[in-house]
């Protein structure tokens, strides 16, 4: 079933690019149901690899490994990358030539930044040529939410640099392979534009949807209040923000299909998504190795050496995200390890005043929204120890109802030491990376 779909792919694409993609794909295909130990050890010997080639080939380093004393030969186990200090972004923001290797051309490189949802964008590099497997990957998540080569993939996409000139070239050749895609700009919606993409989607008929929850679920309101039942995909993936419970469960009630959490980031790709159990994550351990900084097998921040990606090594790369491992088979039978991504990203949480516990912006929102009456759309901004500032769009007496709520849960999370002030403002805004922020904390 599955090679007819393949050779009809082949035949409508052709080969350069594409083959390269499709035997990337093929492979993974296989690989995800290896057993765990093989997946281990191969990912040992990538490692291995790629700490000789940083080593040999970046300044960075070289440098950074004798001041610490290790030669990448002293690495023999996954264990032993603890030794290497992790990467930070301050590393990336001041050193990125000393992080570039002298192996690879200018034009077999590109450059890119982050998008700064953590306050900061930071730039960095990528060899043009790990953007096939990095695509594969991203066609073998599809896969999991029943997606095949050559159906219609709609983007619901907020990041305006995906739409710029800029970055061209990779641009261009991922425009050329999907063939059949269609990406809406997200980024700034208005009821004229959502009625645009209402007529588009329908038009286009998706088989899957990839999007950005924050923007999906101003158009899944949109649809609703205008009673519009959208064409139906076989599922929706959600990438580059937190996916919180109200979302999912938004998102499967309108557009009647199910949801599949993907965790995406610019500097290193497609890097884990949910299969059909949608409990946890899978990494995308053939390109991908994670691990957590925690003592005692909790949430922690993730560090992330990126196996394909020779232009740039990121070894042990701090992202800024936090999670933790989820243990256990799964009953897909894929043996891929999981993340479990219901704790939230570094910046999007709330200090308590009463124990300093930090409490997750899934679980401030899930109180405050999907408990609680319908408000405005909103952004919470701690900027104090004891107070938040809340903004929201509409009006005061449109929202009542849940303004009395919302004082109400807060005094309940924060045992009536937090002070809250509720602003109103015409729209909130998008950063600049196109994503939307619930959780803002100004205070360390
Ligand atoms: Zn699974």
């Amino acid at each position: 079933m599955m090679l007819n779909a393949y050779n009809k792919w082949m035949l409508a694409y052709g080969s350069g690019w594409d083959s390269v993609v499709h035997k990337h794909y093929h492979s993974l295909l296989k690989t995800q149901f290896a057993a765990h130990a093989t997946i281990q050890e191969q990912k040992l010997d990538k490692i291995k690899n790629l700490l000789r080639h940083a080593y040999e080939s970046t300044v960075f380093y070289k440098e950074r490994l004798n001041q610490t004393g290790i030669k990448p030969r002293d690495i023999k186990s996954l264990d032993d990358l603890k030794k290497i200090p992790p990467l930070t972004r301050e590393d990336l923001n001041s050193q990125l030539q000393a992080l570039i290797s002298d192996r690879y051309s200018k034009d077999q490189i590109h450059y890119d930044k982050t998008g700064g949802s953590t306050g900061l964008s930071t730039q960095f590099v990528r060899s043009n040529e790990c953007l096939a497997i990095k695509k594969a990957t991203e066609f073998r998540f599809n896969s999991w939410a029943g997606w095949k080569p050559g159906e219609r993939i709609l983007y619901y996409w907020s990041p305006i640099q995906d739409f710029s000139s800029n970055n061209k070239k990779p641009n261009e050749i991922i425009q050329k392979y999907f063939r059949k895609r269609l990406a809406l700009y997200a980024g700034k919606l208005n009821p004229e534009i959502l009625a645009q993409h209402a007529e588009k989607w329908k038009k286009f008929q998706p088989h899957l949807v990839r999007a950005f929850p924050s923007s999906l679920q101003m158009f899944a309101e949109y649809l609703n209040e205008n009673n519009i039942s959208p064409y139906s995909p076989k599922a929706i993936i959600t990438v580059g923000e937190t996916l919180n419970q109200f979302q999912r469960a938004l998102f499967e009630k309108t557009f009647r299909c199910k949801v599949f959490n993907c965790y995406v980031s610019r500097e290193c790709g497609n890097m884990a998504s949910e299969c059909n159990e949608h409990d946890g994550l899978h990494v995308a351990e053939e390109l991908i190795h994670i691990e957590v900084e925690t003592e005692n097998d909790d949430v922690g921040n993730l560090l992330i050496t990126d196996l394909s990606n020779f232009a740039m090594p990121l070894i042990r790369y701090r992202i800024q995200d936090m999670s933790k491992i989820k243990l256990g088979k799964c009953s897909c039978g894929r043996t891929l390890i999981k993340l479990n991504l219901e704790s939230a990203r570094l910046s999007d949480y709330i200090v308590s005043p009463v124990d300093n516990t930090k409490i997750g912006g899934v679980t401030i929102i899930h109180y405050l929204l999907a408990e609680g009456p319908r408000v405005g759309r909103f952004q919470i901004i701690q900027d104090k120890k004891n107070h938040l500032l809340i903004k929201m769009s509409g009006s005061k007496s449109d929202n009542q109802k849940g303004i009395a709520h919302i004082h109400r849960t807060i005094d309940t999370l924060f045992e009536g030491k937090m002070l809250t002030d509720i602003e109103f403002v015409e729209h909130i805004p998008f950063l600049k990376s196109g994503k939307y922020q619930f959780i803002r904390r100004e205070i360390p």
